[in-house]
């Protein structure tokens, strides 16, 4: 079965709107991105050939704010995947209560494939090709899947340099020295510890009781299991693109890290210590654990496997790893889920305080940083819990209820 991740949007915004009882014209425009751009690419690789690569910008608001989101390098984007994830964005912003609407880039590749070479003159071609329509007040991209900090100083010297200007805040999540924020690479793992602990705690289990299980070892994966890890938690069981490693005792995160860390094309295959169980990645979102984190990519729990699923709970790390049957299926079976759009916002809170402290030309030290971002999860979170115990709903459409009430909100006070 073809899966559209933007129809999952639409039912839950639909979902959220009945709730909130909006007549149709109320909220109509939210149902639609107000602007898509499709770029083609050319680059010549290292062989002296030419290869044409599709990439995407779509801006799905602007309502509250310059639209803001990730751009991601995989070999599966396609525009409806880039659409529903600024949707996301939008939304996620919302729920943060940061001042930005929801946007999303993508290119067709696979970085893992291409040179450094390849891959930098990739992405300063799309900064130069999406440049007319981004900027610091208009659209601000970040690091998403396949993307890092290395490549946002590229994208942010070629937009420097085609608009003539010094906007370090055209661009967040890159590297300190040109005007990153300490604590923007741990930020969404930072967000993701936070509001496990949270949920945990509302559940009355001690963090040092709870076992944990991790889809994905990116960024958003490795740095949650680090964190999570130094706040007491057992993490049992991760995976990457090359398979799972278990262990009943609790895995040796550090160790881990530091091998995926130590070489590019690393993967957990490689790696082995005492105890270490292989296991598929069916089996990982299948593990008897407290909390599983699904933080690799869209439609990983759906309507073949939600039943199987034994966690006690699920804080998304990824964007929408679950789909609206799945929701249905978790919901029946009482497995609390912390939604995407409130689990990973870490990210985009610390781009926002990176964006801040670009446009006022003053760095905060990491302490504040953090401690900034603990205020805001902690609001976010308890407002979100409070709202899905008022209606009765999930935590995901109490985070809809909140963020689509805020969104349109603003379109009306524009006059839209
Ligand atoms: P990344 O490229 O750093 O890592 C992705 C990880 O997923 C890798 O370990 C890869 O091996 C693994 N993976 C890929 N396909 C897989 C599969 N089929 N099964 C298991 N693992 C697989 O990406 P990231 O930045 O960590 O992003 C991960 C997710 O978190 C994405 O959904 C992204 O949109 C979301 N997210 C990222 C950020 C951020 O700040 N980077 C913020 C919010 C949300």
């Amino acid at each position: 079965m073809s899966y559209n991740p933007y129809d999952n949007v639409l039912a839950t915004v639909e979902n959220a709107a009945k709730i909130l009882g909006y007549a149709k014209d109320e909220y109509e425009v939210v149902k639609y991105p107000e602007r898509e751009l499709k770029v083609n690419i050319p680059v010549k690789m290292d062989d002296g050939s030419i290869r044409v690569f599709e990439g995407f910008r779509v801006q799905h608001s602007t309502a509250r704010g310059p639209a803001k989101g990730g751009i991601r390098f995989h070999q599966n984007v396609n525009k409806d995947e880039v659409k529903a994830l600024s949707a996301w964005m939008t939304f996620k912003c919302a729920t943060a209560d940061i001042p930005y609407g929801g946007g999303k880039g993508g290119i067709i590749v696979n970085p893992s494939e291409l040179s450094s070479g390849e891959l930098e003159r990739l992405t300063r071609r799309f900064a130069k090709e999406i440049a007319p329509i981004i900027g610091p007040d208009k659209d601000i991209p970040a690091p998403d899947v396949g993307t890092n900090a290395e490549l946002m100083g590229w994208f942010l010297d070629s937009y420097n340099t085609v608009t003539s200007s010094h906007s370090p805040a055209v661009v967040t999540g890159k590297p300190l020295c040109l005007g990153g924020s300490k604590g923007r690479n741990e930020a969404t793992g930072r967000g993701i510890m936070f509001n496990t602990m949270y949920l945990l705690e509302k559940h009355n289990i001690d963090i040092h009781d709870a076992t944990i299980a991790i889809q994905g070892m990116g960024n958003v994966g490795s740095q949650s299991a680090r964190l999570l890890h130094e706040a007491g938690a057992k993490i049992v069981a991760v995976s990457d693109v090359s398979g799972g490693a278990f262990n009943p005792n609790g895995l040796n995160i550090s160790a881990i890290c530091a091998y995926l860390a130590e070489k590019k094309g690393n993967t957990l295959a490689g790696y082995n210590e005492e105890g270490l169980v292989r296991i598929s990645n069916e089996e990982l979102l299948e593990s008897d654990v407290t909390v599983l984190i699904p933080a690799a990519l869209e439609n990983q729990i759906n309507a073949d496997n939600a039943d199987k699923i034994r966690a006690k709970m699920i804080v998304e790390g990824a964007n929408g790893p679950t789909t609206v049957e799945a929701d249905e299926i978790l919901e029946k079976k009482g497995i609390p889920v912390v939604p995407d759009i409130l689990a990973n916002s870490g990210g985009v809170v610390v781009s926002y305080f990176e964006w801040v402290q670009n446009k006022q030309g003053y760095y905060w030290e990491e302490d504040e940083v953090n401690e900034k971002l603990r205020a805001k999860m902690y609001s976010a979170f308890n407002a979100v819990y409070d709202m899905a115990k008022e209606k009765n709903v999930s935590m995901r459409t109490g985070a809809y209820l909140i963020s689509l009430k805020r969104v349109v909100e603003a379109e009306k006070a524009r006059g839209i």
